[in-house]
């Protein structure tokens, strides 16, 4: 069984449909693949009327949150898309992320660059709004070589000069709203220093006491060093630890099923949750 849990479409800042999406796990060779888009759900109807059979779909998303100061990756696991609750704070979460990439034009209109709203707009399509789309409009521009190059202190990177916070939910508040829509939580990528600043292992402590159901320890962001220490951290604090390769098509390196998630981590999430079930491949449109 080969299984990748977190894996973006066109529905954020990946560059597959859905519908690709799901056509390019099963040429992988994934048995199981995680839909987990930014703040959103709306490419699971695509992506489960194109699942191919033998494939199976695990929805979920990717909560942008922010805990003392820092901006951090909760995702989250076959939890109800309906809950009010939930909906509700994603909408808010993707809503403010038009004025927040506006509020990024215009500081790059102010360093002489010539971005404009409706380039970033049309680059980002339909998806939910975020940096790699004002990335990816940086390198049409012909000022930085690729979408990773964008995100440094001189333009994109967390405090950056063109940076703009958005609205990020509070973590405990995440936990709370996603066992409330009966899904799984599991912390992103939690020790991707090069994205920035990174939570505090107290920090993680406090999550896994909120509920908090596992962490991300096997990423292309976390050297083996890490990935060493955050298995230790997730055994003390009794976490599940997921692999996943956080694919975003051709705006970063990874390949889907680069990092899997072990059979028995996956079992325990999918028992774990209650608002909605894998979904299984029934040959795909
Ligand atoms: P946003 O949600 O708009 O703040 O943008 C965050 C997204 O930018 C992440 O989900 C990644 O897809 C992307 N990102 C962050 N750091 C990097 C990086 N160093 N290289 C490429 N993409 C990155
Ligand atoms: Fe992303
Ligand atoms: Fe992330
Ligand atoms: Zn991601």
């Amino acid at each position: 069984m080969r299984i990748d849990l977190h894996c973006h479409s066109t529905a954020s800042d990946g560059t597959d449909t859905p519908a690709e999406l799901v056509r390019n796990a099963a040429a992988a060779g994934l048995d199981v693949v995680a839909l987990t888009d930014h703040d959103t759900t709306r490419g699971y109807a695509e992506a489960v009327a194109a699942l191919p059979s033998g494939l199976t779909l695990v929805t979920g998303a990717e909560l942008s949150c922010r805990i003392g100061g820092v901006s951090m990756h909760m995702l989250a696991y076959l939890f109800d898309p309906e809950e009010p609750a939930l909906l509700a704070e994603r909408e808010l979460v993707r809503d403010d992320r038009v004025p927040r990439a506006r509020a990024m034009v215009a500081k790059l209109n102010e360093l002489d660059v010539p971005v404009t709203w409706e380039q970033v707009a049309r680059i980002a399509g339909e998806g939910s709004v975020g940096r790699p789309h004002v990335a990816a409009a940086l390198v049409e521009l012909g000022v930085v070589p690729t979408v990773s190059d964008a995100f440094t202190q001189d333009w994109l990177a967390d405090g950056g000069r063109a940076y703009a916070e958005k609205h990020e939910t509070d973590p405990f508040e995440a936990i709370r709203l996603v066992k409330g829509a009966g899904g799984v939580t599991v912390l992103a990528h939690p020790a991707a220093a090069k994205r920035g600043r990174t939570v505090p292992e107290s920090d993680v402590a406090e999550l896994a006491a909120a509920g908090l159901d596992g962490i991300e320890v096997d990423h292309m962001d976390h050297d083996a060093d890490t990935r060493d220490r955050l298995r230790g951290l997730a055994k003390d604090l009794g976490l599940l630890v997921t692999g996943s390769s956080d694919y975003h098509g051709s705006r970063k390196t990874c390949e889907l099923g680069e990092y899997t998630t072990d059979p028995e981590v996956y079992g325990e999430i999918t028992r774990r949750s209650t608002g909605a079930f894998p979904v299984p491949g029934a040959g795909g449109a």
